[in-house]
């Protein structure tokens, strides 16, 4: 799952508009910005096998750090309660928290069986939808399209172009995962899942807004 995550994060804009969607994606994303690094840091690993799944070949060998049940709530409550000592804004705080865990649950319906419960158990879990790829497919963009929408009802985004080209770049990027060329190792794997930033730093932009010109005022 890719733009599905993201999608969760456009969504949320109709629940609450205040969150910036730079922060939503972080927090979407917050297992997948962990796990490049712990790959990198020789924590966790990947591997390349072909055909282990329809859509994608990455072998998640181990990531209970980043990817377990157990983690993925810690690291919510972390999120959320950081954002709280912060900003004191207990809503905000709860939807950013609620946005980590989707992550889990998001990739628990493409994964095969290889996310974890825990660090401590090896019990793992995946409803394997990467092995149908048509309904993969079917069901991740109309996600992404539903997100869309309830993100530009939202908040119609001042900065058209921005806004549509993030979309389209995020699309593309979703299908060269799908189909493009195999990835040669782990490694750059890892390298390449932290361009995720990219998006995040996409979104920033998108939403922000010049300064006020006070000079009239002078
Ligand atoms: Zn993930």
């Amino acid at each position: 799952m890719f733009i599905g995550h993201f999608a969760a994060g456009l969504a949320t804009k109709k629940i609450n508009a205040s969150l910036s969607l730079a922060l939503m994606f972080i927090a979407v994303q917050f297992l997948d910005i962990l796990w490049p690094v712990l790959v990198l840091l020789g924590i966790e690993t990947v591997g390349i096998e072909e055909g282990i799944t329809k859509l994608t070949p990455l072998d998640f060998t181990f990531y209970p750090y980043s990817h377990s049940l157990l983690m993925a709530i810690v690291w919510g409550l972390l999120f959320g309660l950081v954002y709280y000592i912060v900003t004191k804004k207990r809503q905000n705080a709860l939807i950013l928290g609620a946005l980590v865990v989707s992550h889990w649950f998001l990739d628990l319906v493409v994964h095969r069986p290889d996310l974890p419960l825990s660090p401590f158990s090896n019990y793992k879990v995946g409803l394997g939808l990467w092995n149908y790829p048509f309904a993969e497919i079917l069901i991740e963009f109309a996600l992404f399209f539903a997100g869309t929408y309830f993100y530009f009802t939202s908040k119609k985004p001042k900065k058209k172009i921005a806004f549509w080209s993030l979309i389209g770049f995020l699309l593309i990027v979703q299908l060269l995962n799908f189909y493009g060329p195999l990835p040669p190792d782990a490694n750059s794997i890892a390298w390449g899942a932290n361009l995720i930033w990219v998006f995040i730093l996409w979104a920033w932009w998108v939403e922000r807004e010049k300064p006020a010109n006070t000079s009239a005022s002078r």
